[in-house]
This record gives structure tokens, C-alpha cells and sequence, in this order.
């Protein structure tokens, strides 16, 4: 998935969590919902990046490396269920579950070696095979369900923005 699609689909769970949801997160930071719907693809693209350049002398990026998988999500998590039990500063949970979020967004199950790293092996793909990427991302990007999403995460951001968040 893409960025727009990202943004808007964590954003709007975001919304409707707050609607149900205690005081504490009423108040939500729509700043740290955003980043963490980023967070991985803003870790992940640059290191892989950077990793292939320097090791393989390629420049082919997958994007998904430590940052997608379910441990990183899950210890930001961890550390922001501690820091809200003591400060009840919401932040850093905030962060975690919006790139939980994300890693579900980009179907990482279909990739375990790097969802349940290291679970599986501590062989961390580096580079993940950009061929069977597409190939599972198949589906999506021929009934255009991936454009639907992106689509649809614009048409929420630009409803969100308008309600002032
Ligand atoms: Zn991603």
C-alpha cells in the first residue's frame, strides 16, 4: 500500500477508536497516528536503500526490513503501554499500534520470514525478491483494489482535514 491509503485507513480507525474510546484518547495526536502509519516505510525504504547499496551495489528496494515486522510494532507497543501507565502520555502507544497498522496494511503476513522475524530464523531477508512481492501483491494491482485504497485514504484525509481532525 501506498502512503495516501496508509494515512487515511489508520487515521479513520484512529477516529472511530476515539469515538469509543476513554478520555485519554479523545485527545489524540494525529501527529504520532500519522508518523506511525509511516513509521516502518520511513525506517525500512532508506536502510534497504542504504543496505543494498553498500553491500550488493544495487539499488532495488522492497522496503520492508526490521521495521515490518510484528516484534518492532510490538515493542513500540510495549513501551507505550509503560509510558501511559506512567504518565498516561498516549504517544508512543499511539505509535505502535499505527504501525501495527501498517505491516497489516502491507499483507507482512504473506512474507514471515520478515513478519514473525525472528521467529522463523534469524536470516532477515535483505532483499526481498522484488518478483514474488508483485506476485502476491498481484490480486490488488489488477482488480485495482490498491487504487480503491489509495483513493479512499485521500477521500478520508480530505474528510478528516475538513472536520479538523
Ligand atoms: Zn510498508
Amino acid at each position: 500500500m501506498l502512503a495516501f491509503g496508509h494515512l487515511g485507513l489508520t487515521a479513520a480507525a484512529f477516529k472511530t477508536c476515539s469515538k469509543l474510546n476513554t478520555h485519554e484518547f479523545r485527545t489524540t495526536n494525529y501527529i504520532f497516528v500519522f508518523l506511525g502509519a509511516l513509521l516502518p516505510d520511513l525506517i525500512d525504504k532508506p536502510s534497504e536503500f542504504l543496505l543494498n547499496f553498500i553491500f550488493y551495489g544495487k539499488v532495488s528496494v522492497s522496503g520492508r526490513l526490521l521495521a515490518h515486522t510484528l516484534v518492532f510494532s510490538l515493542i513500540i507497543i510495549l513501551a507505550g503501554c509503560i509510558i501511559f501507565y506512567r504518565s498516561q502520555d498516549p504517544n508512543m502507544l499511539i505509535l505502535g499500534i499505527g504501525s501495527l497498522i501498517h505491516i497489516q496494511l502491507d499483507l507482512m503476513w504473506l512474507f514471515p520470514s520478515t513478519y514473525l522475524y525472528p521467529f522463523l530464523g534469524l536470516d532477515l531477508p535483505i532483499v526481498l525478491q522484488r518478483s514474488k512481492l508483485f506476485a502476491e501483491y498481484s490480486f490488488f494491482f489488477s482488480t485495482g483494489f490498491m487504487l480503491i485504497l489509495e483513493a479512499l485514504g485521500i477521500v478520508i484525509l480530505v474528510k478528516l482535514i475538513r472536520s479538523k481532525v
